[in-house]
């Protein structure tokens, strides 16, 4: 299947091919000549699948034909955070630079005055998270009854953060005749009553999990009592070919104490995390994407869906609380094709969550197991220095608030052969590439993201109205 054979005039297949992809993915090649004969979908696909593009690329040819009113936006995207609502429309900067399409991005933190101002000028594409979108509706800021086409992206965890109803209010504002498109990594009875009430005809599509399907990440369990936790991590980071992680724990605290104490272990290591405005998160996201830190701790809500190419690892310093979250947080490495390696380190407190996890990935994830000090006595010798000034440090600096969290124990505890698998057994090669970790806590946490801080940085391009194809 080629991109030509989806039926997108030749102005967007330029813009795909400077985008540099080849061919569709799965997801795109079976929604897009649905979406294009303007039928309801039903999407259920994980990010990572291309599915943003999946949507993106028709409605942009779809919208090309039509006119901007006042107040009135043509198509509503919802999305369950901001970072994913400004994902999307980089998305539609990037293929409609080409159409001359106008969008708006509507979402918490960020001055009202230059949203409705940009409302008011009409926009073709409004992406919104449904607290703010709200918000404006019921200042009368807003128009729905223009509004022929709408996508609710990432459905499961809408339902997650209690967004449903408001959802539901948003669709009985719209047209009866528009055209809707749901996309949900998982469909639990509240999304499909809502795909039940809200769309007409859907075509169902279903694509692979990345998590089950994606052969390009490696994934390991690694068993240690939660005190050792911290050391196992230290010894994944020093001992494997890490190039740039994402290590995701279940609290907001473990992650601010994650960050803190690696960085006094030496590492060039950061923080995304529903406690941080969306400044500092955004400040913190980019500095990952340059390459100024290479280690990235973040809790689910923070890093949802969040595209960051060529991450070589995903670490779960706990075992998440809900399974869907284990393929979402893994879904950040093994992009693209490239491949990458996804550890989870288990303590007591996460047996039943990996337990769930494994139920539903359908497969036992490998287990193995990390020595003793190794990591330092293959280190090299100018990271070796590194690492002990980190150490010195980590002593010197005053203990964590937490009292009850215990200096991390070597893993020596466990059994210990270097790196040992105790299912398939690697080659030489593959053993030295391919370690684990292990962590996990017990209430879900819940970040609304609407709730969140002032957006107190740059307001980038794409907040204000942006005129596509201005240049073009
Ligand atoms: P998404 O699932 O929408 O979050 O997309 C995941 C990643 O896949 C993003 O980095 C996209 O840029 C990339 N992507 C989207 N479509 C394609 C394609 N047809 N070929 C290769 N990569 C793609």
């Amino acid at each position: 299947m080629k991109f030509a054979d989806l039926g997108l005039s030749d102005q967007l297949l330029q813009s795909v091919i400077d985008a540099g992809y080849d061919e569709p993915t799965p997801i795109q090649a079976q929604a897009i000549p649905s979406v294009l004969m303007m039928r309801d979908i039903i999407g259920i696909a994980q990010t990572g699948t291309g599915k943003t593009a999946g949507f993106v690329l028709p409605m942009i040819d779809i919208l090309a034909h039509g006119r901007r009113r006042a107040l009135m936006p043509r198509s509503l995207i919802l999305e369950p955070t901001r970072e994913l609502a400004a994902q999307v429309a980089e998305n539609f900067e990037k293929y409609g630079k080409n159409h001359d399409l106008r969008m708006a991005l509507l979402i918490g933190g960020v001055q009202m005055g230059d949203q409705v101002k940009a409302l008011s000028d009409g926009v073709d594409v409004l992406i919104a998270t449904p607290g703010r979108l709200m918000d404006l509706f019921e200042r009368g800021k807003i128009l729905l009854t223009g509004c022929e086409l709408l996508v609710i992206d990432e459905a499961d965890r809408m339902l997650d953060m209690g967004f449903i109803p408001d959802i539901e209010t948003i669709c009985s504002k719209l047209p009866t005749t528009r055209q809707t498109l749901l996309f949900s990594a998982t469909m639990p009875p509240p999304i499909k009553k809502l795909a039940d009430r809200f769309l007409s005809n859907p075509k169902y599509i279903e694509v692979a999990r990345p998590a089950s399907a994606n052969i390009n990440i490696a994934q390991f369990k690694l068993r240690v009592p939660a005190r050792a936790k911290r050391d196992a991590l230290r010894q994944i980071l020093r001992k494997d070919d890490v190039t740039t992680a994402i290590i995701f724990a279940n609290r907001k605290t473990t992650v601010r104490d994650l960050a803190k104490s690696l960085k006094q272990s030496g590492f060039s290591a950061g923080e995304i995390h529903g406690d941080m405005d969306q400044s500092a998160r955004n400040a913190e996201l980019q500095r990952f994407k340059d390459g100024q830190i290479n280690i990235l701790c973040a809790s689910d809500v923070a890093a949802r869906g969040l595209d960051i190419k060529g991450v070589s690892h995903v670490i779960n310093f706990d075992t998440p609380w809900h399974p869907d979250d284990y393929i979402h947080r893994i879904g950040r490495t093994g992009r693209g094709g490239a491949t990458g390696q996804a550890f989870t380190l288990v303590s007591d407190e996460d047996a039943e969550a990996i337990a769930n996890v494994e139920k539903l990935t359908g497969m036992a994830i490998p287990e193995i197991t990390l020595a003793t000090g190794e990591g330092d006595a293959e280190a090299p010798p100018r990271e070796r220095a590194v690492r002990k000034r980190g150490k010195d440090a980590e002593r010197e600096a005053p203990r964590p608030a937490r009292k009850a969290e215990p200096r991390a124990e070597p893993v020596a505890a466990e059994p210990k052969p270097a790196v040992r698998r105790t299912e398939p057994k690697p080659a030489p090669a593959e053993r030295r590439e391919r370690q684990p970790a292990v962590v996990a806590p017990r209430q879900p946490q819940v970040e609304p993201a609407d709730a969140l801080g002032a957006w107190n940085g740059p307001i980038p391009g794409f907040l204000h109205v942006s005129a596509l194809s201005e240049a073009a």
